[in-house]
């Protein structure tokens, strides 16, 4: 009879990089991630050397019926895998900035690599609010960065992607070679397959005019109603959120901010410095800050302007799309959220869409909700006292603002897993047409774990 370790045995001789199971000494530097409120279980974690393992290790996954996750960073990070193979893929390190404007890079990279590979060619990828993301986990999902109502979604720059498909091949997929793969891969996260490398299209962008003004619990209602009529009149050259933070009294946190409830506003500009502090005056006449950090920055510093904690930490988040935010929008927030509603969320988050964002990309891809107005996100750190406060006070700040909920997600946030959240993060049409092309390319449904699969069991 064979026994599941001599059968992970067999793959393991196939492989040239690592596999670990339960008891094996690597395992549980090898099972986690980000997210270390949730500990991963799998079955067995590969960290693919290269995509010869990937494929290895698919094409085993297909043969014994097991499901494959796959992970970067673990910033994605939301159940504990407990019936799939992890593919890590750490080490699919290459990343080749063209200086004519584009950009080739494995799986394993995170985006301060390639801000910091295309800064001396006067480059800049389209990354997000936290460089430490991974660039495939963030590019398939859409990737919404902090100047993205000026350049658009992540995914509309990607002109190829590697991948292994759930039969064990590895395709290459551009507007023109595996076109259905080339579609779903593009907001479909790995729901078609493991993507190897990616190529993408960078932006000649050297400085901003960015970063955030913060401000007493006092003056919240101010700022939030301020934020909310100048957000509106802006041109798409500004790029901005509005933040309700209770950060920990903890090293790293600024005096300013730490054990306090404070309101973030973060902007970033891609035009001028003139321009951008004209266009910021109404918010710095809001009132005054506690911490006015919003200057001209380089490119390789937008970090700084959402200063999303860049180690791993226990979080968990609730998410959802809005049409509009009204004045009695920001009414309701404020009260379901704001600092005198006891909430017991670390950050609280609405960033305003639009502009470039509600476009249409060069090429259709299955990234869904370009027409929605803002995103929402409630993200808490799930440890008692908290604990179990947050589920149900993030649930009551989406029943308040139920008026403008428009009942969608972006596929990059949000802890939800299964039916429920692949729903929310496609439209009917979409949904339909990433899973006929999933039944074609995985006929054997390995791709059935980790943040957004398009099938369950
Ligand atoms: C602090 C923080 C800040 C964030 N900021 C933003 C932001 O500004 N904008 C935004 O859009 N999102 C943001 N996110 C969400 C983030 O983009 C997603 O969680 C994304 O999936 C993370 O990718 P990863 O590879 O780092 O994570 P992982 O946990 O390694 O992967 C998560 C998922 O990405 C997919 N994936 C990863 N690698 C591959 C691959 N090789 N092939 C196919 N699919 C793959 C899979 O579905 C996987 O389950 C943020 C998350 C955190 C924790």
């Amino acid at each position: 009879m064979t026994t599941a370790v001599e059968t992970f045995d067999t793959l393991r001789g196939k492989l040239t990089g690592t596999l670990a199971l339960p008891g094996d000494p690597q395992y549980p530097a090898l099972a986690t991630g980000f997210n270390v409120a949730v500990t991963p279980k799998p079955l067995a974690v590969v960290e693919a050397a290269d995509e010869r393992d990937v494929a290895e290790t698919v094409r085993f996954a297909a043969a014994t019926g097991h499901a494959i996750a796959v992970q970067a960073t673990g910033h994605g990070l939301v159940d504990p895998l407990e019936d799939a193979i992890l593919v890590l893929t750490g080490r699919l390190g290459e990343c080749v900035v063209h200086p004519e404007g584009w950009a080739r890079v494995g799986a394993g990279v995170r985006w301060q690599q390639v801000i910091d590979a295309a800064a001396p060619h006067g480059l800049a990828p389209l990354s997000g609010s936290a460089p430490g993301v991974g660039v495939v986990g963030y590019t398939t999902g859409g990737g919404l960065g902090p100047v993205a109502r000026t350049f658009g979604w992540a995914s509309d720059r990607v002109r190829a992607v590697e991948i292994v498909t759930g039969d064990g091949e590895l395709r290459r997929a551009t507007p023109d070679e595996e076109p259905d793969l080339f579609w779903g891969v593009r907001g479909g996260k790995g729901a078609l397959g493991i993507v190897t490398a990616i190529e993408f299209d960078l932006i000649p962008l050297t400085t901003l005019y960015a970063g955030a003004l913060y401000f007493a619990a006092a003056d919240a209602a101010t700022v939030v109603h301020t934020w909310r009529e100048w957000s509106a009149s802006l041109s798409r050259a500004a790029t901005t959120s509005l933040a309700f933070l209770q950060l920990p009294n903890a090293p790293g946190v600024p005096e300013p901010l730490a054990g306090k409830f404070t309101v973030a506003v973060r902007f970033a500009w891609t035009e001028s410095a003139e321009s951008g502090q004209a266009a910021l005056t109404p918010l710095r006449a809001a009132a005054t800050p506690v911490v006015d950090a919003v200057q001209t920055i380089p490119y390789t510093a937008i970090g700084m302007i959402h200063s999303d904690p860049a180690d791993p930490m226990p979080f968990s988040e609730k998410a959802g799309l809005l049409s509009a935010f009204p004045a009695e929008a920001a009414d309701a927030l404020l009260a379901a959220a704001g600092p005198e509603s006891g909430s017991p969320q670390v950050i609280v988050e609405l960033r305003q869409l639009g502009g470039a964002l509600a476009e249409a990309g060069e090429h259709p891809s299955a990234l869904c909700h370009r027409d929605a107005g803002y995103s929402l996100i409630l993200i808490g750190v799930p440890v008692p006292p908290v604990l179990p406060l947050l589920g149900p006070h993030a649930a009551s700040v989406f029943t308040a603002l139920d008026p403008w909920v428009t009942g969608g997600a972006l596929p990059n946030v949000g802890s939800g897993t299964g039916a429920e959240r692949i729903a929310r993060s496609y439209d009917p049409a979409t949904l339909e047409r990433l899973t006929a092309i999933a039944d074609r390319y995985d006929p054997a449904n390995v791709f059935r774990a980790g943040q957004v699969p398009v099938r369950r069991a």
